[in-house]
Formats: C-alpha cells, sequence, structure tokens
C-alpha cells in the first residue's frame, strides 16, 4: 500500500494536533505538510517526524495528495480555493460554514472528490441512521429534541453534529428540516407546534462532545445518546477519509461512503 500524502490544516488547534498524534504508525497516510496561520507559535516548529509547520498554504497543499481542515470557516474556504485550481482531494470537518463558505466547497467538489462531515465518528455516523429509523416509525406525534454539549471554547452553535442529527430526524419524517426548526426558545414562545424539531445548545469545561436526540411520546421516552471521550475518534475517521478519497471521482462524499454504510 502506498500511503496517502497528507497537509495537515491548523496543527496547532485541538483537532490538528489530535490529527497529527492519530497519523503516528499508519500505514495508509503519512503527514508531509502542516500550514497553520501566520503568527500563530506552531509556524517553523517541527509537528510530526520531517514535518515543520508553515504559513504557506500553497507550499502546503503542493506537497500532499490530500487535506485535511479543521480550522475554520475562513480557513476552509481559502484552503478550497486553491484546492480547486490544483484538483487536489479534500477531507473536510469544520463547522459553521455560511452560504459562501459552502459555496467554495462545492467548487472543489466540482473539480476534485471532498469528503464533507460535521463529525467523523463512526458511533455519530450509526446514530445518524437509529434516529432517521426512530423518527420515521414514531413519526411527528412523538416531540423530536436534540440537546448537544461542547467545551466552552467551541464557536458555532448549535454543533454541527447536532444538526446532521436534526436533519436526519427531519429526513426520517420526510419534511424539510428548516421549516421545522427551533434553534433556540426565548420568551413567550406559545405550545410546542406538532412536528417542530428543537435544537439546544450547553457550553461549558473541555467537553469533547456529546448529543442525546429525545423523542417524547405519551407516557413514554426515548434517548438516543452519543457522548465522545477523546478527539481520536474524529482524527482517525478523518485520516481513514484521507486514505480513501485520493483517487476517488470528483464530488462530494460523506462519512457514510467512508464507511461503506452509504444507500443502505
Ligand atoms: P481550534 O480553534 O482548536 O483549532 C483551529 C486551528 O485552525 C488553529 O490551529 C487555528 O490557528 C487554525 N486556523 C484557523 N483559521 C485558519 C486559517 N484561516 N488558515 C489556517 N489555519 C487556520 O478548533 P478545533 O476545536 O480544533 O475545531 C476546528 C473545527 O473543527 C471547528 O469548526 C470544529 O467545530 C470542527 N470539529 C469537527 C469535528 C468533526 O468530526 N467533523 C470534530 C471536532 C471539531
Amino acid at each position: 500500500m502506498t500511503a496517502a500524502r497528507v497537509c495537515v490544516l491548523g496543527p496547532s488547534g485541538r483537532m490538528g494536533r489530535a490529527v497529527l498524534d492519530a497519523s503516528a504508525g499508519r500505514a495508509d497516510v503519512k503527514v508531509t505538510a502542516a500550514v497553520d496561520r501566520e503568527g500563530v507559535s506552531v509556524v517553523g516548529r517541527e509537528v510530526a517526524p520531517g514535518v515543520i509547520a508553515s504559513a504557506d498554504l500553497a507550499a502546503g497543499l503542493g506537497s500532499a495528495d490530500v487535506y485535511i481542515d479543521f480550522t475554520s470557516p475562513d480557513g476552509t474556504r481559502a484552503a478550497a480555493l486553491i484546492a480547486a485550481q490544483r484538483r487536489m482531494p479534500a477531507v473536510i470537518g469544520t463547522t459553521g460554514l455560511s452560504a459562501e463558505h459552502e459555496r467554495a466547497v462545492a467548487e472543489l467538489a466540482q473539480v476534485a472528490p471532498v469528503v464533507v462531515a460535521a463529525n467523523f465518528s463512526l458511533g455519530v455516523n450509526l446514530v445518524l441512521g437509529l434516529v432517521r429509523q426512530a423518527a420515521k416509525v414514531l413519526g411527528p406525534d412523538w416531540d423530536a429534541e436534540v440537546v448537544e454539549t461542547h467545551h466552552r471554547a467551541k464557536r458555532d452553535a448549535p454543533s454541527g453534529t447536532a444538526l446532521a442529527i436534526a436533519r436526519a430526524i427531519a429526513a426520517g419524517h420526510g419534511v424539510d428540516y428548516d421549516a421545522v426548526k427551533r434553534h433556540t426558545r426565548d420568551g413567550d414562545v406559545g405550545a410546542r407546534p406538532r412536528g417542530e424539531i428543537g435544537v439546544s445548545s450547553v457550553r461549558g469545561g473541555d467537553v469533547i462532545g456529546e448529543h442525546v436526540a429525545y423523542f417524547f411520546g405519551p407516557a413514554e421516552r426515548i434517548e438516543i445518546a452519543h457522548r465522545a471521550t477523546s478527539r481520536t475518534i474524529f482524527a482517525a475517521g478523518a485520516l481513514k477519509a484521507a486514505a480513501w478519497v485520493v483517487g476517488k471521482p470528483p464530488g462530494r462524499y460523506d462519512m457514510l461512503h467512508v464507511l461503506g454504510f452509504a444507500g443502505e
């Protein structure tokens, strides 16, 4: 097996570090470049054997077959624009993308294979299938709510994973998520409409990521929960996606494709 050469974006970040750590000893991927923002202290330091972090995005991408992006929406856009010129495969985990950021990702996916996932863990991707199935069986008479908890430094809310879970519930109900979503409640919001899908965010401490999908029925309740206790699960999933995506036809893929669940 030839190892896919990987450029890690954001090597000073929580996820960037986790990806570097998880890459050690793998045969399917080899980190050959790491790129962060100008002025970040990691720039100029060795972050993996023989890999000095730089702030030169074009050079970093140029010395790899695929890049892994856990940065910020602007970081995602900047990398996608350069990658599109090179038709370079990508693995994108950054969340909180606006329509403009999404456009840059979509343009890249027209010319290169791109795996985009709000969550790279096997468990969460299984949960997406479970909540969809539950919503389909239970229907909108069972009130569906998603509660997510993350560390105090997380910037975007609701989490990308919570949105993916809520969208999977909407798909199970056969409705358009944007027509039924409720992201915050404050003041006199009235009785809960049938079919509404609520998402609530809790922030504090060092929680890596917890998601609970509730289905409230008459006199009974189902909870489908996922709790991450290490970023390794996301990092290992992203590295697996990087090895998988090289050589695929252009297009947008998700973790279900990487895990072999797509279409099931
Ligand atoms: P972090 O703030 O710890 O790290 C972000 C890193 O990106 C830093 O090194 C920062 O300097 C760098 N960066 C930011 N903007 C940049 C730019 N324009 N160019 C180059 N580098 C840039 O954040 P984190 O906790 O590692 O999370 C990063 C992103 O990944 C967030 O959007 C988070 O929600 C997401 N995330 C996704 C998953 C998943 O499985 N998909 C899991 C965890 C986190």
